[in-house]
């Protein structure tokens, strides 16, 4: 559920008339609505209610400071997968000890600084890691808190580029070597084991592959007790799906429903990492129709929001509602709505029966909350565009749009071509 609707055919993100944000903003324009971070936020939080629970909010899917700052008000900490990350959590106001680092690929100046910075716990991901991170902790005379991520071979039935958990994946320990990990780490002078973390991958639409991962991640958690190894944080992960087109994901409350039973009685806290679930309906993308090219067998809306504005199109050829900003009786026309970027790959839909939309006018692609802007770039030197947040009747620049200046920020021409 979110707070992008028509009134009188016009599009409103809560209280405010589109047309208005764009008229002060420009296009291309993501748009979120704070009210319904919120409300998805509070969604996790009441639906876990009954159980000892932190809610690390996945700052890949958007890590706008100022939706870090909502998160943060509301009790949420963060998962992290890299030190810039740490940053903006921290510059966002998260509480270190509300931070969960994940991620296959940590480098030691990033294990450093989160341990220099004190957060809850490392989700490790292989045994070399373990080690660099217990030499990193020896060297800075400290412990530091971990949990293994495990790999429970769970297939989440979603797209594979999104799938994280099967054992052909980079991902995790496989549930297999999970023991001997954790003895080798127990075993480690500058290691605190305190957790198992999973994660089997995002926009899953039903509840059963979160179950049947968390019962083998029970059992293991099990077998480590009767070895003397004491866990007291169960990471779950995050990957609760998101309605785009005819999706019917689970609402938290039916996730919890179906986990709740399971973790009754047992002396854990529980942390989820929702990314897409919180941010992915909360945000749209405003872009403006530039021309229409009537092809032959299709017609082409031209955009101005292209591919590095919203890479998930062409990355997982994922579908987003595409609706007119201002709605009315037309006919429709089939056609592929790209943008500028000089690649075959930039659309944001294709084949799509659409409204006969006219040059100049806007267009909102929905539930482009989530790993939208946090994914863009700047290819084919596309200044990156401005985010607003808008709550009830009011308005925030909270990203401002980039300028060509900001384009070459850093880079230097060599002495010796001067
Ligand atoms: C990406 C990621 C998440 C968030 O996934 P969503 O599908 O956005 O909820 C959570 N945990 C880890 C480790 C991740 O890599």
């Amino acid at each position: 559920m979110h707070y992008f609707r028509y009134r009188k055919n016009e599009l409103y993100a809560e209280d405010i008339p589109i047309r208005e944000l764009v008229s002060e903003y420009d296009t291309p324009l993501y748009v979120y609505s704070y009210n319904t971070l919120t409300r998805h936020f509070k969604a996790y939080q009441d639906a876990f209610n009954g159980i000892p629970h932190i809610i690390c909010y996945a700052m890949k899917a958007n890590s706008n400071k100022a939706i870090l700052r909502i998160m943060a008000n509301l009790g949420g900490g963060a998962d992290i997968v890299s030190g810039g990350e740490l940053y903006r959590a921290l510059k966002a106001g998260v509480k270190p000890r509300r931070i969960v680092f994940a991620g296959v690929g940590k480098r030691e100046d990033e294990i450093e600084y989160a341990l220099q910075k004190g957060i809850l716990m490392f989700n490790v991901e292989s045994e070399q890691e373990l080690l660099k991170i217990n030499e990193v902790a020896a060297r800075m005379s400290r412990k530091a808190a971990v949990a293994l991520r495990i790999n429970p071979d769970i297939d989440p039935e979603t797209h594979p580029y999104i799938s994280t958990g099967l054992k052909k994946h980079k991902f995790g320990i496989p549930i297999e070597d999970a023991l001997q990990h954790y003895r080798l780490a127990s075993s480690l002078e500058n290691i605190d084991v305190v957790g198992v973390h999973k994660h089997i991958g995002s926009q899953i639409t039903q509840v059963r592959p979160f179950v049947e991962a968390l019962e083998r991640v029970l059992v293991l958690i099990d077998s480590l007790k009767k070895e003397g190894i004491e866990i007291k944080y169960l990471d779950i992960g995050g990957g609760l799906g998101i309605q785009y087109n005819d999706e019917s994901p689970p609402h938290p409350r039916q996730l919890a429903k179906g986990l709740i039973p399971l973790l009754k009685g047992r002396d854990l806290t529980i942390i989820m990492e929702p990314g897409r679930s919180i941010a992915g309906n909360a945000g749209i993308l405003i872009t403006k129709v530039l021309y229409i090219k009537q092809g032959h067998e299709r017609d082409f809306v031209i955009v101005d929001a292209g591919m590095n504005d919203l890479m998930r199109p062409t990355l997982y050829n994922a579908y987003h509602h595409i609706v007119p900003v201002k709605k009315g009786r037309r006919s429709k026309i089939f056609a592929d709505i790209v943008g500028p970027i000089c690649e075959s790959g930039d659309f944001l839909a294709r084949g799509r029966e659409i409204p006969a939309v006219k040059q100049g006018e806007y267009l909102a692609v929905m539930s482009a909350g989530a790993y939208g802007f946090s994914m863009s770039s700047n290819y084919n030197s596309r200044p990156r565009v401005a985010e607003v947040l808008v709550k009830g009747a009011e308005h925030y620049l909270i990203r401002r749009r980039e300028t060509y200046r900001d384009l070459t920020r850093g880079e230097e021409i060599p002495e010796f071509l001067k």
